[in-house]
């Protein structure tokens, strides 16, 4: 096994592993562990060069950073990845040999499940490694994050109604949501059960249907969903969905959904802001699963209050964003990453 380390101007630490007996290539980036270590998940891709996923493990482990200081997790940014073919190339040779790997950064570096990674890929890294996330819950892991995903949007759902029309009462209100999955569908319960009324579409229209019936939610075709009148409008199905032919067409107060990469790009969070429709920034609403994981790695262990006291400060996170985007006359997307920064520069500062 060779690791070798890159240098790369405004990150701590990013290495390179080859290892010929397993067929392991791959790349950490630990972005910036001023908040503590650097957490993010470990995605397998048959990416077409070793550039494309040094970029893509850059961009990815610099998200992190900022995913973890708006939602104060007590965590850094870092990302890793393994090029191949996710059918041919997995077997728990390589998953220990990329713990060993993970071991090299000395705990500044704990991985997590991401794309075409499994709870069975985890627990071969953890042969070798104790940096890992996301076991089973009997290992003192913290879970699927999915209800708590839940939970933090409907905090975040909270403030954002506040910020759109004044105060956090649902009553009345009518939520449109994109992607009825395993955060939209509790998400729907909690927005209803405050008041709410829902309308929902799902790629899987049958699946909709029934919930539909089972829940009373309205359902709608998933195409042209987002012209329809609401006072939120929640995308949870898939990233990108905001974008030049959408917003213009949007019927919307607010936005404030848990899927991740909402916006095509970042200027479209401008446009939203030019319509006046306020935007919960997707990865300041959907940080309930890495709040959650923060507990996990924290030196007490897990807990599930704590977790669950520390998810709902989304609601505070976000009335904080709001401030900021206020206070500077910028897009939400832009005052989370000024947020962002300066709870960085808070933090080196008292170091
Ligand atoms: P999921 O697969 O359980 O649910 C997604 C739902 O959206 C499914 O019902 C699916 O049929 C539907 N869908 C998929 N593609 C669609 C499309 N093109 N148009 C309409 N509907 C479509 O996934 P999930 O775990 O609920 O995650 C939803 C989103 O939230 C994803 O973008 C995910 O990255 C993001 N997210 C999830 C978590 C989590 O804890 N699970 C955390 C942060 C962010």
């Amino acid at each position: 096994m060779e690791i070798t380390e890159i240098q790369v101007d405004g990150y701590e630490k990013v290495a390179r592993c080859r290892d010929d007996e397993t067929g392991l290539h791959a790349l950490i980036a630990v972005h910036d562990t001023t908040l503590g270590p650097a957490l993010g998940g470990m995605r397998l891709l048959p990416y077409v060069s070793e550039d494309e996923a040094l970029f893509d493990v850059l961009r990815l482990s610099k998200g992190m950073t900022y995913k973890s200081a708006v939602a104060q997790t007590g965590l850094g940014g870092g990302k890793s990845v393994i090029i191949g073919d996710p059918a041919t190339l997995k077997s728990p040779a390589l998953f220990r040999a990329m713990g060993r790997f993970i071991e090299s950064f000395g705990g500044k570096y704990i991985t997590a499940e991401d794309m075409n990674i499994g709870i069975a890929d985890l627990n071969s890294v953890h042969e070798t490694t104790k940096h890992v996330t996301g076991l089973s819950r009997e290992e003192g892991s913290s879970g699927n994050p999915s209800p708590y995903t839940a939970r933090g949007c409907f905090q975040g759902a909270r403030a954002t109604a506040e910020e759109a029309w004044g105060s956090d009462d649902f009553t009345g209100r009518t939520v449109l949501m994109q992607g009825v999955g395993a955060v939209g569908l509790p998400y729907a319960l909690m927005l209803q059960k405050a008041g709410a009324k829902l309308i929902i579409c799902d790629i899987n229209h049958d699946y909709a249907l029934r919930l539909g019936a089972e829940h009373g939610f309205e359902v709608v075709p998933d195409s042209g969903h987002y012209k329809i009148e609401c006072d939120i409008y929640a995308p949870c199905a898939r990233g990108a969905g905001l974008n030049d032919e959408t917003i213009p067409e949007l019927n919307c107060k607010a936005v404030a959904g848990c899927a991740n990469n909402v916006l095509l790009e970042e200027r479209h969070a401008n446009m939203l802001k030019e319509r006046g429709i306020v935007y919960a920034p997707d990865y300041v609403i959907n940080a309930g699963g890495i709040i959650n994981v923060g507990v996990e790695v924290s030196p007490e262990g897990y807990n599930e209050e704590v977790a669950l006291a520390k998810v709902d400060r989304i609601y505070d996170n976000l009335k904080a964003v709001y401030a900021v985007a206020r206070r500077d006359n910028i897009s939400t997307h832009e005052a989370s990453g000024r947020l962002a920064e300066e709870r960085i520069e808070a933090a080196r500062a008292t170091a």
